[in-house]
């Protein structure tokens, strides 16, 4: 009995939270600036948050703060709620599996719904060869088992990772990561054989059209590593951390084709750009490239731990026996909470729909753009919008300003993420099922915050 009335509350809470803004205090309010003060006390100085405020329930489009502030969602965790928070299906087959059994461990006793994460990663992910695929927690782990997979394939050492490139904070992920602070600074010795190459970014790259900045990025692997030693390139088909950078028409595919050529695994790391967030299930999809290895995470699970290497069945069929695992990867809570994400994307046409919110917001973004001469760049694809600030008449970065909107934005109940190796952009990630009004409130009050902090920097 106790479970059911606990299970009908929780309902309860999630249902009823309106989809709209509201200001109960001033942000942060008095309740969320007591935790952060036991915050600072029992966490670790190292753990940051983007806003002061705590959360206390969450649903669609909308943060509710332990205040009674609701606050619009431009973040979605990091592009996690993909298919708004606490989404319905998601919640009902969490449930319906945390009543059945919580972990046995894949690699002791399977279950099927890992099985069936697998298959359907295997049809949804480009390409019509066979595929393989497996779990693991996070987008790290993931990228570091996709490294492993293509150095048993290629009995080769060397990775090609990218300027402004972003692939997490454990050591090998570490040494892929471009940006030193926060993410390495002080952290190192950092995984040997990685090497950096030139990305395409447009709006900094003068006239170098996408094949041209390939040739770049593949000539000096040539001279500087050596094809015949590379066993992966490692690229995201538009960056995250560094900047929601989408490169130039041609870049992907000239990639691709150059490892091709050159018995290099391509692997494409869609942690950020995966499951429908920028109006196709893959990035990739919209420069029709199809890479070998597929790195996803962050929306594959509504919220729940899961990441995934998915790709060709001979690669990833390498390694041998035990050679891949790990006792969580796959846990049944978050194989069940990712059935039902893609079902949702599904059911719910989110593919379409992202497609709709690049339109809305970029629209919106351009128009503001004619007036405010700092926002240099409006770029990125579906519900993966960015705008890079600099100082008028030019294209210095400009983080101070950056910084700036943001805290109006968060002061005013949106919240938001910045991202860029400079620290000056600001990055849209909205969940897919948010609407039309919460979109153009938020996007209100991100045109107030230019126009309120327009003086201290022209
Ligand atoms: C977030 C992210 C990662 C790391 O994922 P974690 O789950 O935080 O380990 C890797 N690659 C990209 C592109 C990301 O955005």
């Amino acid at each position: 009995m106790n479970a059911v009335t606990t299970t009908d509350s929780i309902a309860a809470s999630t249902t009823d939270l309106p989809q709209r803004r509201h200001l109960a205090t001033t942000i942060p309010g008095p309740r969320s600036q007591q935790l952060m003060a036991a915050k600072q006390t029992a966490v670790a100085l190292g753990v940051g948050t983007t806003m002061p405020v705590f959360a206390a329930r969450a649903a669609g489009g909308v943060v509710e703060d332990v205040d009674g502030n609701v606050l619009i969602d431009l973040g979605s965790g990091i592009a996690v709620t993909t298919v708004g928070s606490s989404a319905p299906r998601v919640v009902d087959a969490v449930r319906d599996q945390v009543g059945r059994f919580t972990h046995t461990c894949f690699m002791v006793t399977p279950y099927e719904s890992y099985v069936q994460v697998a298959t359907r990663l295997n049809a949804l992910a480009p390409g019509t060869h066979e595929k393989r695929t497996a779990l693991f927690n996070s987008g790290a782990e993931a990228v570091e088992n996709a490294i492993k997979i293509a150095r048993v394939h290629t009995g080769r050492q060397a990775v090609v990772a990218f300027d402004h490139a972003y692939h997490g904070r454990t050591n090998l992920t570490m040494a892929l990561t471009a940006k030193s602070m926060p993410y390495k600074h002080g952290f190192g010795p950092f995984a040997p054989e990685v090497y950096r190459a030139p990305l395409s970014y447009p709006y900094r790259d003068g006239d170098i059209d996408g094949t041209a900045a390939a040739r770049r990025a593949t000539s000096l692997i040539e001279k500087q590593v050596g094809a015949d030693n590379v066993a992966a390139v490692i690229i995201e088909p538009i960056q995250g951390e560094g900047g929601f950078i989408v490169p130039a028409a041609g870049f992907l595919a000239a990639l691709a084709a150059w490892c091709r050529d050159n018995g290099v695994i391509f692997i494409a790391d869609e942690v950020q750009t995966g499951f429908a967030r920028t109006g196709a299930m893959f990035a990739c999809e919209h420069e029709n490239v199809v890479p070998d290895l597929l790195v996803s995470a962050k929306g594959i699970a509504g919220g729940l731990p899961l990441s995934a290497v998915t790709g060709r069945a001979d690669v990833m069929d390498a390694p041998h026996v035990g050679g891949l695992g790990g006792t969580y990867g796959g846990n049944p809570l978050a194989c069940a909470a990712a059935l039902a994400v893609m079902d949702t994307i599904e059911a719910d046409g989110l593919i379409g729909r992202a497609r709709q919110i690049e339109t809305l917001m970029t629209g919106r973004l351009r128009d503001l753009q004619t007036r405010q001469s700092r926002l240099g760049d409006v770029r990125g694809r579906g519900a993966m919008i960015a705008v890079e600030i600099v100082h008028p008449g030019g294209t210095d970065p400009d983080p101070d300003t950056t910084k700036a909107v943001a805290a109006f934005a968060h002061a005013h109940g949106v919240i938001v993420l910045t991202c860029g190796t400079h620290g000056n952009v600001l990055r849209f990630l909205p969940p897919l099922t948010i609407s039309d009004d919460l979109l153009h409130e938020a996007l209100d009050i991100i045109e107030a915050a230019f126009d309120a902090t327009a003086g201290g920097h022209a």
